[in-house]
């Protein structure tokens, strides 16, 4: 998704998906049917604060789209979380999962908190408070939510608890991304880095680029940009930059990825790393090298630093982290872009792993998941180059294009009832 300032995602999500459905010349009636969400639950969360007060929280879960299955998509803890972004994730988790071609429709959650104020118990209490109110909606056949901004593995396990009690038994299928000792999966944790040079391996066989003859540089150095980078730096790629909240830091004659990963798990931040340079995050973005990979935050690349990018290549390990004006100037300049809702589904696949693992009670081990991601990530990456060859547009809309068609024909195929 090319967006996104806060407040004009929906908006921004709108405007693409119209934009696809002409090009698809998509049935005027489909369209009606997909442009409106399919159910919303709006909850108000009170909780017991540490010193004694009740505050209440609105949380949301919307569930945009079920016709390929159940719905799918993240719970998200922020103070900007509204209803109307909510719609948007959960738009865009649609077309993801339709683009990786798996069984699920799309959702999205969130509470609108900011957790940083909050001790654990509270958010404990939170999380166990948001679940109760949204569990007739949520369950292994009907919506599995995940992780998503400000929320982890630990997150997960409350749900699962919370859910089980509610039903008297263990329910391991009702989210993704728990800790594997209550059936989550093996890879989980790095699947979106590792789906993300998947995408990069895929573009490289294709555009018959050598990697060892390449330099990458990555934006974000958390779940996503750490795992990204040390898996790129198998591939013989060089990683020149990487960066966090707090900068980063350069050298061009590559960096030592598993030098910067002891450091950043004794430190948490990049700050006070030696054998590199200091940079900026700007910096990081505009500086030499061949393959950008922007795993931060939304709305990074904009109008005003896209002229200066000098990578050849963008490979969107972050959701929404170009704004609609830059991907415009990128795709004049002929930057190669490989778009969010394709480079960063290797998480959303590997929940539908451990989806399918919890439903069998049957555990696979990592090196058949990471197989599985694979041959599910090189499938969608051809479909989409495919796509975007044979219309003549952008490997962005390329993706949306794919993921929309492929909603639509399920929706006309089951038809509408009454
Ligand atoms: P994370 O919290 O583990 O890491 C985020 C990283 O970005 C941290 O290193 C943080 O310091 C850095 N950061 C924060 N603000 C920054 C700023 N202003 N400038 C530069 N760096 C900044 O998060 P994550 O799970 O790695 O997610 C990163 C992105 O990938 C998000 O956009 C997320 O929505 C997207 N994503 C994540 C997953 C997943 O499975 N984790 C899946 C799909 C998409």
């Amino acid at each position: 998704m090319a967006a996104k300032k806060h407040g004009d995602l929906l908006k921004e999500v709108m405007a693409e998906f119209n934009e696809a459905a002409d090009l698809l010349k998509l049935d005027a009636n489909l369209r009606e049917r997909l442009s409106h969400p399919r159910r919303i639950l709006i909850v108000s969360c009170p909780i017991n604060m540490d010193d004694g007060t009740v505050r209440t929280f609105e949380g949301y879960r919307v569930q945009y789209n079920i016709t390929r299955g159940p719905a799918k998509g993240g719970i998200r803890f922020h103070p900007e979380v509204d209803l109307n972004e909510t719609i948007a994730l959960a738009a865009l988790m649609t077309w993801k999962c339709a683009v990786v071609n798996i069984p699920y429709g799309g959702a999205k959650g969130g509470v609108r908190v900011d957790p940083t104020t909050m001790s654990m118990k509270e958010i404990e209490h939170l999380t166990r408070r948001y679940t109760w109110e949204i569990s007739p909606m949520i369950g292994p056949e009907k919506d599995i939510p995940a992780p998503d901004m400000n929320t982890n593995e630990r997150h997960m396990a409350w749900i699962m608890d919370t859910f089980s009690i509610i039903k008297g038994y263990s329910v391991a299928g009702v989210v993704t991304g728990k800790p594997i000792s209550i059936g989550g999966s093996a890879g989980r944790r790095e699947a979106t880095g590792r789906g993300v040079v998947y995408n990069i391996i895929e573009a490289a066989n294709e555009l018959d680029i050598d990697l060892t003859k390449k330099t990458a540089a990555v934006q974000g150095f958390g779940n996503v940009g750490s795992v990204a980078a040390r898996l790129l730096a198998q591939t013989g790629c060089k990683i020149v930059a990487v960066s966090d909240v707090k900068g980063g830091i350069y050298s061009s004659k590559g960096l030592d990825i598993h030098d910067v990963l002891d450091y950043t798990a004794k430190n948490t931040y990049l700050e006070g790393y030696k054998n590199a340079d200091v940079i900026s995050n700007d910096d990081l973005l505009t500086c030499d090298c061949d393959i950008l990979i922007p795993a931060a935050l939304g709305g990074q690349i904009t109008k005003d630093n896209a002229p200066n990018i000098k990578a050849s290549m963008i490979v969107e390990g972050a959701n929404g982290p170009t704004t609609s004006e830059a991907d415009g100037i990128l795709n004049n300049k002929g930057v190669f872009i490989i778009p969010d809702i394709l480079a960063n589904a290797g998480g959303v696949v590997v929940s539908y792993f451990e989806w399918v693992q919890d439903l069998q009670a049957f555990f696979w081990h990592e090196k058949e998941i990471n197989d599985k991601l694979r041959s599910i990530i090189s499938n969608a990456y051809k479909s989409v180059r495919s796509m975007a060859k044979d219309k003549k547009v952008s490997n962005r809309m390329a993706a949306l294009m794919l993921g929309i068609g492929r909603v639509a024909e399920c929706a006309r195929i089951r038809g509408l009832r009454p």
